[in-house]
């Protein structure tokens, strides 16, 4: 099996391509780096079946095929970026998704788009199942990543009425693990590079707005078994063990010993304040729900940013 992989130098992204290159596969990966980094793809540089291109997925790619599975995950996944570049948010989100479904198109190839809970905006329903179709501010500060995601499941189903490409949408719930950026803004490793440089823990408004938190190598166990799946539409992937933010930030001052105390920032606008996935959907179809539990996850993750603020 031949791969092409966008994101690939991010933080699922290069999980994935570890996966697909132990299963035996090549792996093309794309990242233009705008939130990748390329010491997360490091220990592949020497694998004869693995090549990496600095290219940014929203101009038109001219990767020569034969692919035989399109995987798009570029994308500014964390709140802080997305803010941040709100345009190349959309546009990874949209033309991005656009022209890696034609690479899928041109060459016959399986297609996979991760999209996200976000699609659900801030839910009213709970826990989030499949054919909820959300609550979305389409012009609040959160839309440019809400709104480019639903278009991208929209132009992959058009893909797939239209031209017949064999698709599949993963909507991702919070993940987490190593190789998350420490800088990256997201909860987990604000919190945990907080705790390790003995900071006071950042919890936003009271606390009370809860998530669910999956680990990688769940996450691209269900990603994968999905891409082989005749599923079409959606299908959440998450870890469905709901936590309030100030039960976790509490987590994780007893996983780290720590007595660092919390401060309380202003929520966020349009922060959701309930999610918490509906698996159903895949443990059926897919035969698939997450094995990793908080514990185990955070202290492989801790390990890891441990190692990054320790220079070696
Ligand atoms: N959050 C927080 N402190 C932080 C970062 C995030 O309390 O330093 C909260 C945030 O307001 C949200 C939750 O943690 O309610 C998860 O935020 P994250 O940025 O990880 O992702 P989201 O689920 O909002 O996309």
């Amino acid at each position: 099996m031949r791969h092409l992989v966008s994101g690939a130098a991010g933080f699922i992204g290069s999980h994935l391509c570890d996966r697909l290159l132990a299963d035996g596969g090549e792996v093309v990966g794309l990242d233009n780096l705008i939130t990748g980094s390329e010491r997360n793809i490091e220990h592949l540089e020497s694998k004869a079946k693995f090549s990496f291109r600095k290219f940014d997925v929203t101009k038109p790619i001219a990767e020569p095929g034969k692919f035989d599975h399109v995987w798009h995950l570029a994308s500014l996944a964390s709140p802080k970026f997305y803010l941040a570049y709100p345009i190349e948010t959309l546009e990874s989100g949209s033309t991005g998704t656009r022209n890696m479904l034609e690479i899928a198109r041109r060459d016959g190839a399986r297609f996979l788009v991760t999209s996200t809970s976000e699609c659900y905006g801030d839910p009213l329903e709970h826990p989030q199942v499949e054919t909820y179709w959300g609550n979305v501010n389409p012009v609040g500060l959160r839309s440019c990543y809400d709104e480019s995601k639903r278009y991208s499941e929209a132009v992959t189903m058009a893909y797939h009425r239209t031209h017949g490409v064999r698709t599949n949408i993963a909507r991702i719930f919070n993940t987490y693990g190593p190789r998350m950026a420490l800088d990256d803004g997201r909860v987990v490793p604000a919190f945990l590079d907080q705790a390790l440089r003995s900071q006071p823990l950042t919890v936003f408004g009271d606390g009370s707005q809860t998530r669910s938190f999956c680990y990688v190598s769940d996450m691209v166990e269900g990603l994968v078994r999905l891409a082989n799946s005749e599923e079409r539409l959606p299908v959440n992937l998450g870890n469905p063990v709901e936590l309030t933010i100030l039960e976790f930030a509490e987590r994780i001052q007893r996983l780290m010993g720590i007595k660092a105390p919390i401060v309380h920032q202003p929520l966020p606008s349009d922060d959701p304040k309930r999610r918490q996935p509906n698996i159903a959907k895949a443990k059926k179809v897919l035969g698939w729900e997450p094995k990793v539990n908080l514990e185990d996850g955070l202290r492989e993750t801790v390990a890891y940013f441990k190692s990054r603020l320790t220079p070696a």
